[in-house]
Formats: C-alpha cells, structure tokens, sequence
C-alpha cells in the first residue's frame, strides 16, 4: 500500500488521522508542531511522539519534506535552489535585501500559461505541485527561520493550482501552523477569475496581478491567457472588493484594510513602454487602491523583446506617479543565476530528478 504525505495535512486532517490509528488525542497537536514549527526530515525526528506511535505513523505515512538538490549564488546574495518533486524539478529563489528576507516560491512544474516572454512559459506544463512540494520549498532552505515575505512567483499560475496554493496559505497563516500575518504573503496571477475568487473569500494574504500589457489585444498577443479572461473584466470585479490603501508621500488617510492589491508590469523596449501604454495604465487602475511594481526585463533565448534602461523606467515611473498611480520600480537580483523574474525553467535538469522522502 502506498504511503500518504503527512506535510500539507491541515490540523482537522491529522486529528482524524490520530483517530483511525488509535493514537492518543494530543498526539495531532504535537505532530503540527514538528510538521510546521521544526525543520525535521522523518518520522522518527518526532521524539516526543512514543515509539509505539512513530511506528504506527511510519506504517502508513511519509513525512514529505526533500531536502534541495543544488543552490547557486548570486553575486548579489540572492541564491537560487532546486528541489524534486513527483512530478519534477523546480526553482525556488531568496532574494536578501538589507531590511527583508523574501522566497519566490514555485506552485507548478512548469506552466500552461505560455506566456511568450517567460522561460517557464517556453517549458510548457509538466504537472501540479502537492500543498507538501510547495511549502517544503519554504521549510527546506536553510534561512527558514529567518524569512519575513513570501511570494507566489515562482514557476506555475498558482490559480491553475487553486486547492493546494489555498491550503498552503492556510498552513502558513493558521494559528497551529506557521501563525505568519497574511500580509507577509503574496499570491501573482494572470487572473485565473475561478481560482482568484475562491482566494479573495478564503484567503487573506496579498494579491498581484501580472498585468504587462494594459492594452487587451497586445496583451492577448503575448499573455494568451487575456484571450479566456480579459483584464479589464478582471479589474472590473476587483472593483468589488476592498484593498489595501497605499498612501502616498503626504497622503495622511488610514490605510488599513485587508490586502494590498498589485499590478506587475515588465517594461518592454517599444512595445509597453510609451506614453499611450501608461495613459491606458492609469485609466484601467484609477479607481483601484493599488500600487503598480515596474519590473526590469531579462532578455531570454528565442524572444525578440528587450528590456528598457534605468532612465526611462524611472521616467515612466514618474510618468504614473505624477498621474496618481502609486508605482515603484523593483530592482533586479539574481539575473546572472538566471533567478530574476521570467527567467526560471527546469526543463533541462529533469533529468536529475529524485523523489521527495
Ligand atoms: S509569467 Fe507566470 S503565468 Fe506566464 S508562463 Fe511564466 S510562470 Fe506561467
């Protein structure tokens, strides 16, 4: 018989569990513990479990954390790992800055969404990560504990993989998990509508919106998934719900709402960078509280796109700013371990891949 995956098991789950194995009752309490408070790698690292229950657990489940198969550093500090799963390798980068300590986490093997200016896009799907091979991303790399933010933009559209992406928020923010403020997590999407609905009412943590192209032909031409869900009917439902405000310099209004909502937008050299591009911007986000992350492009193999200069990302910056649109400019790290934004791809270490323990 095949052996279930203990690790993305939610409290309820394993007090039922302790129940079909005839364990003592406070016994769920202390195996959460170990599965989300502790960086432990077996069953048998339970020491306060009897042995009579360690075998029992061991009898029928595995723990589910792997350890990481290879980490490359950038001469920026940001490192990059690679972890097995069932269905594949994937990346996971950490990305130091002096006053935070952020992972990028992956949520697919690869992605279906082929969008044409991301090497993961160019890898194509190769299967759904569990709840488990995703937030052993987060307990797996060895500045765990030191961790402040989180964010889903790693490989994959998490909203493809709503029901595990949704458990792992809920593990990372219950009070018998790892008790995080959802503020310190951030879920990016296309705008999958399905999956983005179920998150906005079961979740609390922020939400970006990978945006790029704010005019709906131009973005179904490189985001084919703006053709089944439109942006601007996206942003419309969005409307809906209540954000984050984000104040601006001398701005003393109360911020204090649930989420903050962003938009991420990769300036393309001649393609979404003039000022029809950012008027298009502004007029779509207006009536949002929301901030706009302008993100550096990485040239990558086969695309005929390039990035633009310092200078006219700080003049389109400006441009927003001066408009009312709060926007920031996102400096890139990693991109000489190919760990910066749209350059992750596995699909030539596949080969290597190994099963999670
Ligand atoms: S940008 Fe995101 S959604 Fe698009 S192909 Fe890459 S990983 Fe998938």
């Amino acid at each position: 018989m095949e052996k279930k995956v203990l690790s993305g098991m939610n409290l309820a789950e394993i007090q039922q569990m302790t129940v079909e194995l005839g364990l003592p009752k406070f016994t769920a309490k202390q195996i959460v513990d170990w599965l989300y408070r502790k960086q432990i790698y077996s069953i048998d690292e339970m020491t306060n479990l009897s042995k009579e229950a360690r075998r029992k657990l061991s009898e029928h489940y595995v723990l589910g954390r792997a350890s990481y198969l290879k980490k490359v550093e950038s001469a920026d500090g940001t490192e990059k790992y690679l972890f097995p799963t069932a269905k594949g390798t994937v990346e996971t980068v950490y990305i130091p800055t002096a006053d935070r300590a952020t992972l990028c986490i992956s949520s697919q093997v690869g992605c279906k969404m082929g969008c044409k200016f991301c090497m993961t896009g160019k890898q194509g799907f190769e299967g759904q990560l569990t709840a488990a091979e995703i937030i052993n991303q987060i307990y797996s790399i060895p500045h765990f504990e030191h961790l402040t933010n989180i964010v889903m933009m790693g490989q994959g559209e998490p909203f493809d993989n709503t029901e595990q992406v949704l458990r792992v928020c809920e593990l990372m923010t219950a009070s018998y998990g790892l008790a995080w403020s959802p503020k310190r997590i951030t879920v990016s999407t296309v705008g999958l509508v399905p999956g983005l609905k179920r998150f906005l009412v079961e979740s609390e943590c922020n939400l970006a919106i990978s945006l790029h192209f704010p005019l709906p032909e131009l973005r179904a031409e490189w985001m084919p998934a703006e053709k089944a869900y439109p942006i601007q009917r996206l942003i419309d439902q969005l409307k809906e719900y209540d954000f984050c405000r984000n104040l601006r310099p001398g701005e003393a209004r109360a911020g204090n709402h649930q989420r903050r909502l962003s938009f991420e937008y990769i300036l393309f050299k001649n393609i979404n960078d003039g000022e029809k591009h950012a008027k298009a911007l502004i007029r779509m986000l207006k009536e949002l509280d929301c901030r706009v992350n302008l993100i550096p492009y990485h040239t990558i193999p086969g695309a005929a796109l390039q990035g633009v200069d310092e200078a006219k990302m700080k003049a389109f910056r400006d441009y927003l700013t001066h408009h009312g649109l709060f926007a920031t400019l996102r400096a890139s790290r990693g991109q000489d371990i190919e760990a910066a934004c749209g350059l992750l791809n596995t699909a030539h270490q596949q080969k290597n891949n190994q099963q999670p323990s």
